[in-house]
C-alpha cells in the first residue's frame, strides 16, 4: 500500500462525520465532519485531528414540563476506529501525558479516503486525574480546558509526527481557536522563527460572540505550558492581559478568514489590525440529504454525487416528481413525530421547523411573542416542528426549552407545535428534509454562518429568516424563500411583527394557492444549495486559503 502523504492537516476540537461517533457537541463539529468527508469527495490529501471524546454528543431527555436532562451512552472506540500503533505524549507541567491515537478513514464519492485521528487520554499509563482528560467537550473548569487545548494542540501535533504525516504537511488549518496550540509546538521546531509558523499556518474564526473565545490566565497557563511556551508569548497570543487563544492564532497565521460574508464584515471590526477574509460555509450534499431526495437526484440529475453542480439542472425536474419526493420525505418526518409525540400531525397541513442548539441568541421563541396573533394566522393552517439540545451546563438554553413548553402549553392546541427530543444528525436530516419551510430566527448578526438551512435548501426547503449568516448573501426575498425583520436595528418585537406578516402575506397563501410558484421556490432553494455545499467550501479553501505547491 502507498502511504498517505497528507498536505493538509485539519485540527477541531470537534469533528462530527457520523452520528456514531460522538466526537462533537454542535455546528462546529458537523462542519468540520462535512470539511473532511468534502475533501475525500474531492480527493484532497487532508488528515483530521481532533480529541477523543468518550461522552461526547450526549442522549437528550425532556420531561412534560421541558426539563432537559442529559445521559451520555457508552462509547467504546473500538467499535468502529482503528488504534494506532504508536505512542504520543506532552507535557502538562513537566507531567508526561500520554495518548492513544485511533484512526477512521472517511471515504469520498469517487473511492478516495482521508484519515482522521482522534487523541484518547484513557490510557493506563496516565494518572486517574488525566485518564478522563478528554472525556466531554467544554467540560469542567477553566484549567480542564487549558489541559485539553494542550492535549489537541500538542498532542496533535505529536501524533502527526509518528505517523509521518508531517513530513508531507504544506499548511495546518485551525478550525477555530481551540487548536491553536499547535503553533506553539512548530514554533519549538523552527526555533523561534514566527514568519516560518505563519507560513505553516491558517486560522478560521466561527464566533462573533467575544464571549466565545477562549481565553487563560497566564498564572495558570505558563506553569503548565512550561517548555513549550516562548519568550515572547504575551507578543504572540495577548488579549487584555491574557493569553488568548484567538490571538495566538491570528498572530501566527499567514490567512485568516470569517465564515460568511457578513460574520467577515463583523470579525474585520472586531480584528482591524488583521486581513480577515471570509470562506462561507458549506454542507456535505450527500449526507444531508434525505433518501427520497437521493433517489429523486439519481434519476433526474445523475452525477450529482460526484459534481453537485449537476443539481443547477432541477429546472428540468417535472412538478410531480419533485413534489412527490418531498411528500414521501415529510411524511417519513410526521411518521416519527406523530409515533414520538402522539400530536397526530397531519401531511395536508404546512409544516415548518425549526431545529438547533438552544442558544439563547438563535431566539427559539420569538415565533411565540404574540400567541394570539399567532394562533390568527396559523391555527388550521401551520403545524411546527422544534428540536434543540441546549449544552449540558448551558442554564440560558436549558430555560429556553422550558420556555417553549409553555408557549407549547398556552397554545392550548389551537396551533399544533411539537417538540422532538433528542436533537442529533440523524433528527436534523429528518426535519431539514422533511418540512416545508426551514424557520431561522436569529438576533442579527450573532450567527457567524448557519448550517441547517442549507441542509434544508438542498432538499428543496426554503428558509424563512432573518438576513443573518448564510442568508445574508444566500437569500433572494421571494424567489427562494423569504427575508424578514429590519437587518439594521433588530429587536424582538419588530422581528416577530416582520415574521408574521411575511408568514401571513406570502408564505401561506403561495403554499395553499400557488402551488406552481410553490414548487418553483423549491427549485430556487435546490440551486440556492449548490453554492453553499462542502464541495463549494473546500474548492474555495483550496483556491484561496491553502495554495498549495
Ligand atoms: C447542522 C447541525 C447543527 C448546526 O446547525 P446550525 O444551523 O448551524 O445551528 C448542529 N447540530 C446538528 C446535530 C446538526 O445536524
Amino acid at each position: 500500500m502507498i502511504k498517505f502523504e497528507p498536505r493538509v492537516g485539519y485540527f477541531s476540537a470537534e469533528i462530527g462525520v457520523s452520528p456514531s461517533i460522538p466526537s462533537y457537541s454542535g455546528g462546529l463539529g458537523v462542519l468540520a465532519g462535512d470539511h473532511v468527508k468534502a475533501a475525500a469527495d474531492a480527493g484532497l490529501p487532508l488528515v483530521g485531528v481532533t480529541l477523543l471524546y468518550r461522552e461526547g454528543y450526549m442522549n437528550q431527555h425532556v420531561d412534560a414540563v421541558g426539563k432537559q436532562t442529559e445521559e451520555y451512552p457508552p462509547f467504546n472506540p473500538s467499535w468502529l476506529l482503528e488504534k494506532l500503533d504508536i505512542k504520543v505524549s506532552f507535557h502538562i507541567n513537566s507531567h508526561t501525558i500520554h495518548l492513544a491515537v485511533w484512526q477512521y478513514w472517511v471515504e469520498g464519492a469517487g473511492g478516495y479516503r482521508v484519515p482522521i485521528l482522534f487523541l484518547d487520554s484513557d490510557v493506563p499509563e496516565n494518572a486517574p486525574e488525566y485518564r478522563r482528560l478528554c472525556y466531554r467537550l467544554y467540560a469542567g473548569d477553566n484549567q480542564h480546558r487549558l489541559y485539553q487545548e494542550m492535549a489537541m494542540g500538542l498532542g496533535g501535533m505529536a501524533a502527526l509526527r509518528a505517523m509521518g504525516y508531517q513530513k508531507s504537511i504544506q499548511v495546518y488549518h485551525m478550525n477555530e481557536g481551540h487548536t491553536a496550540f499547535l503553533t506553539l509546538d512548530l514554533l519549538k521546531s523552527a526555533g523561534g522563527n514566527v514568519k516560518q509558523v505563519q507560513q505553516q499556518c491558517v486560522f478560521t474564526t466561527h464566533t462573533p460572540v467575544p464571549a466565545g473565545h477562549d481565553e487563560f490566565s497566564y498564572e495558570s497557563a505558563l506553569p503548565a505550558l512550561g517548555e513549550y511556551a516562548p519568550e515572547n508569548i504575551r507578543e504572540l497570543a495577548d488579549n487584555h492581559g491574557k493569553l488568548s487563544m484567538t490571538h495566538l492564532a491570528l498572530n501566527l497565521s499567514r490567512s485568516v478568514n470569517a465564515v460568511s460574508q457578513l460574520h467577515g464584515e463583523v470579525a474585520r471590526k472586531m480584528y482591524p489590525q488583521y486581513a480577515v477574509s471570509d470562506v462561507t460555509n458549506g454542507v456535505h450534499h450527500l449526507s444531508w440529504t434525505a433518501r427520497e431526495t437521493q433517489h429523486l437526484f439519481d434519476k433526474q440529475m445523475p452525477g450529482w454525487v460526484q459534481e453537485p453542480v449537476e443539481l443547477l439542472k432541477i429546472n428540468e425536474v417535472p412538478d410531480d416528481a419533485l413534489w412527490d419526493a418531498h411528500l414521501e420525505n415529510k411524511i417519513n418526518l410526521l411518521d416519527y413525530s406523530n409515533a414520538m409525540t402522539q400530536k397526530g400531525l397531519s401531511p395536508n397541513l404546512l409544516t415548518i421547523g425549526f431545529a438547533r442548539r438552544a442558544a439563547t441568541y438563535k431566539r427559539a421563541n420569538l415565533l411565540f411573542y404574540d400567541l394570539e396573533r399567532l394562533s390568527e394566522i396559523c391555527e388550521g393552517r401551520v403545524q411546527f416542528v422544534f428540536s434543540g439540545k441546549a449544552h449540558p451546563r448551558d442554564e440560558h438554553g436549558k430555560d429556553v426549552i422550558q420556555e417553549l413548553y409553555r408557549h407549547i402549553r398556552d397554545l392550548n392546541g389551537r396551533v399544533n407545535v411539537v417538540f422532538l427530543e433528542n436533537y442529533n444528525m440523524w433528527l436534523g436530516r429528518l426535519i431539514t428534509a422533511g418540512v416545508d419551510v426551514w424557520l431561522n430566527t436569529p438576533l442579527r448578526p450573532n450567527e457567524a454562518s448557519g448550517t441547517s438551512g442549507m441542509k434544508a435548501a438542498l432538499n428543496g426547503v426554503p428558509s424563512l429568516s432573518v438576513l443573518d449568516g448564510w442568508w445574508n448573501e444566500g437569500c433572494r426575498d421571494g424567489e427562494n424563500g423569504w427575508a424578514f425583520g429590519e437587518p439594521a436595528v433588530p429587536s424582538d418585537r419588530s422581528d416577530a411583527n416582520a415574521l408574521y406578516r411575511v408568514l401571513a402575506e406570502q408564505v401561506i397563501p403561495t403554499f395553499y394557492d400557488d402551488r406552481p410558484a410553490w414548487l418553483q421556490i423549491m427549485r430556487e432553494a435546490i440551486k440556492t444549495g449548490v453554492n453553499f455545499t462542502a464541495r463549494r467550501m473546500l474548492d474555495d479553501y483550496t483556491s484561496k486559503i491553502y495554495q498549495l505547491k
